[in-house]
């Protein structure tokens, strides 16, 4: 007799495997679209009930409703930062889930957080940190971005409260973070969680911020403690003035945070490295495995220059946590988290598996399917390059169209699931805007089509 408490396990456990395998293998249809809440109703109605559906039932359910999500990994997906992980990657995610360690503390996940200083290890060979840099994986950009500049914040408190220059720490007019108009958005959000206030730095025709705006706006307020620079601005991949902005960081003794959610990932690729230059002397680094480095939602990976300011922000201490040893890496001491997956081990499964001159080929891949379509889009004579692409996205302009064709013609083009690409806007004008991330995209095609239907 079977004296388990659960019922139907096997079979459920069989259902899922094989459908996420499935899925695995063959991707997924990209004529997907959102439906209504209403229409969904319709369709599957209620799923929670007192007895149960059993697992037959309730994956047929899913099925429905997945068909209401769109597919961000096609090849023809070219919107937002679309997300393109390896197959291997994403199976690996599976692994994850089914070995259910608890990643936050050392002495419960020793061998998968192993794994994943691994990666750390290997992203900080390219920042060009030194040997005492830690980081650990968080959910994504946003808590990446909070973590690091809760941490900043913290370090100017405790600095300027230990020189008297503030007695509580605080700046009389409040903290100030130093982001540029092209900043991600996530930044607004965190400021409120932090009740800082922003100083927006101007930037240049292309998007990108210099050390002597950063100057300007530090010298004119008092309470700088941090400066956001990015590395791959999502609207247009512009990359800020690292060298100039990490040397006016450094003269003010200011934490210098560098946004590589989606561009970080072009520091493994040769042809645009030059442009990275400066990031060694940064105080934060993030980057998205689930952008541009080929893993599955949801991961980004937070990298700090020096520990000792990163333990004293996020050690939590309570009689039920005494017992942790502190001496040893513990991740949940290193961002706003506790309990947490080991969501670092798809990126590290696929690199360990690949290697990384072949990270580094699909990066450049990526970076020459969007010079070929700017390319493309310069010699013809009804689309117009709105700037070259610094990285992979390629943002240009048709001749004559206004908001409404714009919108027409991405929608139809999404309806029947041949190509995915939002208009986006550049100062008030509207543009439309492609994001080159996965290398399975068959170029030719998507430019042709891009080109044709455009006519
Ligand atoms: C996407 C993005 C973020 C936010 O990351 P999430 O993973 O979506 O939270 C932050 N900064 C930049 C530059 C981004 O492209």
């Amino acid at each position: 007799m079977d004296n388990r408490f659960w019922q139907e396990e096997d079979e459920a456990v069989e259902l899922a495997l094989n459908w996420a395998k499935k899925r695995t293998v063959s991707g997924s249809d990209p004529k997907t679209t959102a439906h209504s809440a209403e229409y969904l109703r319709e369709q599957v109605g209620q799923t929670i009930t007192e007895e149960g559906l059993g697992p037959k039932e309730a994956l047929a359910i899913y099925e429905v409703l997945s068909e209401s999500n769109r597919s961000s990994d096609d090849p023809m997906n070219f919107a937002y930062i679309p997300s393109a992980p390896t197959r291997a990657a994403v199976a690996f995610d599976e692994v994850v889930s089914a070995a259910n360690v608890f990643g936050g503390i050392w002495e419960c996940g020793a061998g998968s957080i192993y794994a994943e200083n691994q990666v750390v290890e290997w992203i900080k060979g390219y920042l060009g940190w030194p040997d005492q840099a830690i980081g650990t994986f968080v959910s994504g950009g946003t808590y990446g971005n909070l973590s690091a500049l809760a941490c900043a914040r913290d370090k100017a408190k405790n600095a300027w409260q230990q020189a008297g220059t503030y007695p509580d720490g605080r700046p009389q007019d409040g903290y100030k973070l130093i982001i540029s108009e092209e900043t991600h958005s996530s930044l607004e959000i965190i400021a409120k969680v932090l009740d800082v206030d922003l100083l927006i730095a101007e930037v240049d025709e292309k998007g990108r911020m210099s050390g002597q705006a950063v100057e300007e706006l530090i010298k004119d307020h008092e309470g700088v403690f941090a400066v956001v620079a990015s590395t791959g601005t999502t609207n247009t991949g512009s990359i800020d003035h690292l060298e100039s902005i990490a040397k006016v960081c450094s003269n003010h003794q200011v934490w210098l945070h560098v946004d590589g959610a989606y561009g970080g990932a072009g520091l493994l690729a040769p042809s645009v490295r030059r442009l990275y230059k400066g990031i060694e002397a940064a105080d934060s680094f993030i980057v998205d495995p689930h952008k541009w480095l080929f893993a599955p939602y949801d991961a980004c990976l937070l990298v700090y220059r020096s520990p000792e300011s990163v333990y004293q922000t996020f050690s939590q201490h309570a009689a039920y946590l005494d017992g942790v040893d502190h001496s040893q890496s513990n991740p949940s001491d290193m961002a706003v988290h506790l309990s947490r997956r080991t969501r670092g081990l798809p990126l590290w499964y696929s690199l360990a598996t690949y290697g990384s001159k072949k990270y580094s080929q699909a990066i450049e891949t990526c970076l020459n399917y969007a010079r070929q379509c700017a390319q493309a889009i310069k010699a013809s004579d009804h689309l117009e390059l709105v700037m070259e692409p610094t990285l992979s996205i390629v943002v240009f302009k048709r001749k004559g169209w206004d908001q409404e064709d714009y919108d027409k013609w991405s929608h139809d083009l999404a309806l029947a699931g041949k190509l995915l690409c939002l208009p986006s806007s550049i100062k008030g004008q509207t543009v439309l805007r492609l994001a080159f991330l996965n290398p399975n995209t068959e170029i030719d095609q998507a430019i042709q089509m891009v080109l044709e239907t455009t006519k």
